[in-house]
């Protein structure tokens, strides 16, 4: 499997080169290339990618408005998405049941659903094909099944809008917004994940110096065998 970070900019007015456009994956196998989210900044541009399908994570512009005038080709997506989405304009409109293994082409997809808004409801993707496996988050505050989402995980992808300070916010009973890196770390650890690459990069991540940040990231991965590093756009991982 390979992977590409197309994007790993989260909602900020800041950008930089390395942190240009929207948070999205490119996922290759065989002769399949899923693009996972196409937010905004993607408009006009994704078609140049020629993806075989597009896969969402959820609602919200930076995920999902690079499509408002449709899409060459399938767009997947889970049906809370679909209800939020209902004026954009694409045709060929397909179903990701949560919690069902689904398999798009030669990838297998499986949404777990993810706290993190209330009008836009999110999901994580654990993406699989051969023996390769990883779970991408780009905005979370929790993962419902987290043990089940993460088991034999071998790359965290996951929400980068936030190192330390707390990102969360109460809405009544719920809880909306971006858990720290330090918290996904933690859950890294707790479920065994040996990697862990943090993109949708807020601005603490794109507007500060390179070497502090990796000291800080450093400081947090405190036990041997986590591997955490920031992703930036075009990075490329083959995965076996
Ligand atoms: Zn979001
Ligand atoms: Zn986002």
């Amino acid at each position: 499997m390979k992977v590409v970070f197309l994007g790993t900019r989260g909602e900020i007015e800041a950008r930089t080169r390395r942190h240009r456009m929207h948070s999205s994956l490119l996922v290759s196998y065989r002769g399949t290339r899923l693009m996972i989210d196409c937010g905004l900044d993607w408009l006009g541009k994704f078609e140049r990618l020629r993806p075989s399908a597009i896969v969402l994570t959820h609602a919200h512009p930076d995920h999902a408005w690079g499509l408002k005038d449709g899409a060459p080709c399938p767009v997947h997506a889970p049906q809370k998405t679909w209800q939020t989405l209902q004026r954009c304009n694409v045709k060929d409109r397909h179903l990701i049941k949560e919690r069902t293994p689904t398999k798009i082409s030669d990838i297998m997809f499986e949404a777990f659903p993810v706290e993190h808004s209330i009008l836009a409801p999110a999901v994580g993707y654990r993406v699989s094909a051969g023996h390769a496996c990883i779970f991408y988050a780009p905005d979370l505050i929790f993962i419902h099944d987290r043990a089940a989402a993460l088991k034999e995980v071998q790359i965290y992808i996951g929400d980068g809008a936030t190192l330390t300070r707390s990102f969360v916010r109460k809405r009544g009973k719920r809880l909306i917004g971006h858990a720290p890196v330090r918290t996904q770390l933690a859950w890294c650890r707790k479920e065994g994940v040996p990697r862990a690459i943090i993109t949708h990069c807020g601005s603490e991540i794109v507007t500060g110096d390179e070497r502090k940040l990796l000291a800080k990231l450093r400081a947090m991965v405190t036990e041997p065998g986590l591997e955490a590093r920031i992703a930036y756009d075009g990075m490329k991982l083959i995965l076996q």
